[in-house]
């Protein structure tokens, strides 16, 4: 690496040999001492230097010299070389030229000419620790941008190949590594072979072409003046292989010391941020498949649940089928006993609360087994079911009839007196007693005895009234069938 220049300007060369030969004894080891006579001189010098790397961190110069004042060349010498720092020598220059170079140039000191040397060296090294201060405090704080860059990327919704590109594009724009390239390389699933992610810069086939190490690798490639300066480092997130970063800095003299700490630096961070893309892209496939899981498993559901909702309703109409045969006499198609009895008690209750007058008749056909044995059990139920139309016929449609067993029915009359049920009564008697039944060739004739009761408004249910009708139809019964009988009062 070329040692920094310090480039003293003077007209006089006895002033040169002098500043050059207290300057070498001082500062040889770190730094180089170039010298020129005039201000044309200095610059043509200063372009050479600047072509070729070198780094310039001082330039002493004269005040007075042939073609340029000093605060003029100094002044020139900032605009090429902004961090410099300037220290004008010279028993001549004005105050008003000292201002001038202070305040256009940013002249570090003047001396005064003639110098004292220990004061001039102490002038010198502190304007040099000053520059190599500052230049550490930029590098420093170029490098911490570099990671900050990286580490914020962490935080960024892009894909992970658009943050490798913005990392080495931040990486890259270093001074350290201008004209440099840099790729990265990550393994392949069986983490044996890199594959190249991301290049910035020009061709390279360092990491790829050799296998997967964990080790760091430095290497300055010989050929060629610049002496290129490569490195290859492993990306470790905690101890597991994620890939490779190389750079490749243009030239070897850029590399300042710290350069392979900040790529190590630089290196974890990057291996931190493919870890985390990589596991939040795992966390997405999962949730992914989650979600398809959930999505199916909520169809399965609504499927099973429509079905049931299907087969409940498929339920619902065979109970309520089931509930009306059940409710049902299955020969005259009139309410069986037990759903007749349970109807007869509601239609109670509501004529209660509106104190409306009920009465209850009971019917049973004369001599019926008569039929069974005359003319068949087939002719009986064809009496039967003939019967139950003709008290259909006769009754009105507010009135229940059932047919309590064998051949005995029953009418619960509502709104009717005692008076309009006897009317009933004896249509259906009349009627029958009119009627023949036709079955099978034979003319079927038969009576009906009937007992009526009126149900009291406070009888709690149907039994009393029922009872009491079935009394007065045994009174039928007794007092020659074919009859009409109307029950005592409650007592
Ligand atoms: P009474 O005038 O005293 O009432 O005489 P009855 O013959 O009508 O009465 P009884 O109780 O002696 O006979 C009733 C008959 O009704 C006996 C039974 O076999 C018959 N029977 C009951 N249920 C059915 C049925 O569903 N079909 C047929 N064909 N006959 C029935
Ligand atoms: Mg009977
Ligand atoms: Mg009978």
């Amino acid at each position: 690496m070329k040692k920094p220049v310090i480039i003293c300007v003077d007209d006089e060369k006895i002033v040169l040999t002098s500043l050059k030969s207290q300057l070498s004894h001082q500062f040889s080891s770190k730094y180089q001492v170039e010298l020129a006579e005039s201000a044309e001189e200095t610059l043509e010098l200063i372009d050479e230097l600047i072509e070729s790397g070198t780094d310039i961190p001082l330039i002493i110069a004269d005040y007075v010299m042939p073609g340029m004042y000093g605060d003029e060349l100094l002044v020139r010498i900032k605009e090429k070389l902004p961090e410099t720092l300037s220290i004008m020598l010279t028993g001549q220059a004005t105050a008003e030229a000292v201002g001038e170079a202070v305040n256009r140039a940013g002249l570090f000191r003047y001396i005064a000419k003639p110098w004292h040397e220990s004061d001039f060296l102490l002038t010198v090294s502190t304007a040099l620790d000053s520059y190599t201060q500052k230049r550490e405090i930029q590098r420093r704080d170029r490098f911490r941008h570099v990671l900050a860059k990286v580490i914020s990327l962490a935080l960024k919704p892009e894909t992970l190949d658009q943050q490798l590109e913005t990392a080495l594009t931040s990486l890259l724009s270093m001074p350290e590594l201008a004209s440099g390239c840099a790729a990265i390389y990550l393994l392949d699933q069986n983490q044996e072979q890199l594959e190249l992610r991301t290049q910035w810069g020009q061709e390279s086939d360092f990491a790829a072409s050799q296998p997967f190490s964990t080790e760091c690798e430095q290497r300055v490639v010989p050929n060629g003046s610049k002496r290129p300066c490569r490195f290859y480092l492993p990306l470790l997130y905690q101890g597991t292989p994620m890939g490779a970063l190389e750079v490749k800095a243009q030239s070897s003299a850029n590399c300042c010391q710290e350069l392979p700490e900040l790529l190590a630096s630089y290196a974890e961070a990057l291996a931190g941020i493919i870890q985390l893309k990589q596991y939040h892209h795992a966390l997405e496939k999962h949730n992914a498949e989650l979600e398809h899981t959930v999505q199916k498993r909520t169809k399965d559901l609504q499927d099973a649940f429509e079905q049931q909702s299907k087969l409940n309703n498929i339920l619902l109409e065979a109970n309520r089928k089931l509930d009306f045969y059940a409710s049902m006499d299955g020969l005259t198609s009139l309410y069986n006993r037990r759903f007749f009895l349970k109807l007869a008690n509601s239609e109670l209750e509501r004529a209660r609360r509106y104190a409306h007058p009920t009465t209850f008749l009971m019917l049973d056909l004369d001599y019926f087994k008569e039929v069974n044995d005359e003319f068949g059990h087939l002719a009986g139920d064809h009496v039967l079911e003939q019967v139950a139309r003709m008290l259909v016929a006769e009754s009105r449609e507010a009135d229940l009839i059932g047919r309590l067993g064998g051949e005995e029915f029953a009418i619960l009359s509502p709104e009717s007196t005692l008076q309009q049920a006897t009317r009933l009564a004896e249509r259906i008697r009349t009627r029958l007693n009119k009627e023949i039944i036709n079955f099978d060739g034979h003319s079927i004739k038969l009576t009906v005895s009937i007992g009526i009761a009126e149900v009291g408004s406070e009888e709690p249910d149907i039994q009393g009234a029922m009872s009491r009708a079935d009394k007065a139809l045994y009174k039928s019964k007794g007092t020659g069938r074919n009859t009409v009988s109307i029950a005592e009062a409650e007592s």
